[in-house]
């Protein structure tokens, strides 16, 4: 929940400064670029990994300006188009100052107006949008099998792609093969003359928080691996805000910030890939991710479905994993190596293989009928590679979850499920939108250098 502007202009700094902090539950990192330009020095800008948090003081012009900087743009994210005067009504903020405001955003590149249009509040206005044009945001995607890199502008639209396909091999492997994709989405023509803001790094298990550790990337093999840390020493001069999150969280932050204000209040996506996962946000158009106490909220693959069941490689036994996961198919079907999805639709006709479709299709109905009963999300997202198997595995999972959704409260409104059969750069495009977030929300944070 944003903080409105005419609570601002009515409580004293001090009172300002409680009110942002109740409402940030984890203080963002500054990213230089949004500060005012007497803020942006080159120090900060290569020291802003090891920023701390300074209480706003009383009295403090450029702390305000700062707020205003930021409701003001964020407001333009949800709804591009506004006027001017549409953003004063709506802020509760002077026209004058936001005359101002918006002014030195357009001057700075982070806003765009069109031509003048007629019928809204008041005299004639021109509507305002992000500036497409002078920024760019890198994300970039560690799976199991493969990375993946995109550049993007500010509403998250893809201005260029790399990515590597193949085994991921061990951390040292995987910093130097992805930050040379990184660079290379650096210089690529489409992005190269644009300012960077910073690189926001999805990784396929849970992720300390504010550590910036892996904790455990079970499919790939890694334990406590500091992967920014081996990132940073192949991209040394890389400048802008610099963030790791867990794969699913970064997938289920696309789906919820990147339609703005027609994001739903709150949203689970399932990555469903060689280990299933789960990201959970809540909140519209600004959403949060649900962490847990130990970093573990969305790791749905190791709840356990069959007591005594197959060993997991979490050590537990019966987890949906055993049942339903890249790596439970092709151990069922002896499919050690290659590309899953094409050799198992390429065995459609098998009575092996629809068996173990169809169970583990009634494996990942359970997991939705459970995940609506304990969070009753607005929507459920599905994506991942195993979105695009054939045969009975996604019918078999709808059926179980639409007839089961009902059984508990009859008149319950129904959850919508969706499913992504392309969901290949979601979470680069979901953690770059996460740098956006916190770049635009770090104007209220009071982070210093
Ligand atoms: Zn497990």
């Amino acid at each position: 929940m944003s903080l409105r502007l005419d609570e601002l202009c009515a409580a004293s700094y001090a009172e300002l400064r409680q009110k942002v902090l109740l409402n940030r539950l984890a203080a963002p990192r500054r990213n230089p670029a949004f500060l005012p330009a007497a803020a942006s020095s080159p120090r900060e800008a290569t020291t802003c990994m090891t920023t701390h948090t300074r209480p706003a003081r009383a009295g403090d012009q450029s702390y305000l300006k700062r707020l205003n900087r930021s409701a003001i743009l964020e407001l333009v994210r949800q709804e591009p188009g506004l006027s001017r005067a549409e953003l004063a009504a709506r802020t509760h903020v002077t026209k004058v100052t936001v005359g101002t405001v918006v002014q030195e955003l357009l001057d700075e590149g982070w806003l765009t107006e069109g031509t003048l249009q007629h019928g809204g509040l008041g005299r004639p206005g021109r509507p305002v949008h992000l500036n497409e044009d002078r920024h760019v945001i890198i994300g970039a995607d560690v799976g199991v099998q493969g990375l993946r890199v995109v550049a993007t502008t500010l509403t998250g639209r893809v201005l260029t792609r790399h990515v590597h396909d193949g085994p991921t091999g061990d951390p040292d492997t995987a910093a130097a093969t992805l930050a040379a994709l990184i660079t290379a989405a650096q210089n690529d023509p489409a992005a190269r003359d644009r300012q960077l803001l910073g690189l926001g790094v999805a990784v396929p298990g849970p992720v300390s928080q504010p550590g910036h550790l892996l904790l455990l990337a079970p499919n790939l093999g890694w334990r406590d691996v500091p992967f920014l840390d081996l990132l940073s020493a192949h991209l040394p001069a890389l400048p802008g805000l610099t963030l790791l999150e867990n794969e699913a969280n970064a997938a289920a932050f696309a789906e919820s910030y990147l339609r703005g204000r027609d994001a739903p209040d709150m949203l689970a996506y399932l990555s469903l890939g060689s280990g299933i996962g789960a990201g959970l946000v809540v909140g519209a158009p600004e959403p949060r991710l649900l962490r847990g106490a130990g970093h573990l909220a969305g790791e749905i693959g190791h709840t356990v479905l069959q007591p005594g069941g197959l060993y997991c490689h979490c050590g537990n036994r019966g987890c949906a994993e055993t049942l339903l996961s890249g790596w439970a198919i092709r151990a069922a079907l002896g499919i050690p190596h290659g590309p899953l999805v094409e050799a198992v639709n390429a065995r459609l006709d098998e009575p092996e293989v629809q068996v173990t479709l169809r169970r583990a299709g009634e494996a990942l109905g359970l997991l939705l009928t459970n995940l609506n009963h304990t969070l009753n999300p607005s929507e459920i997202v599905l994506g991942g590679p195993l979105t695009r198997l054939g045969g009975p595995l996604m019918p078999a999972a709808l059926d179980f979850f639409h007839e089961h959704q009902h059984h508990l409260y009859a008149t319950a409104p129904p959850t919508r499920v969706q499913v992504r059969t392309d969901s290949t750069l979601l979470a680069a495009r979901g953690v770059a939108a996460q740098v956006l977030a916190r770049t635009i929300r770090s104007a209220e944070s009071g982070v210093v250098a």
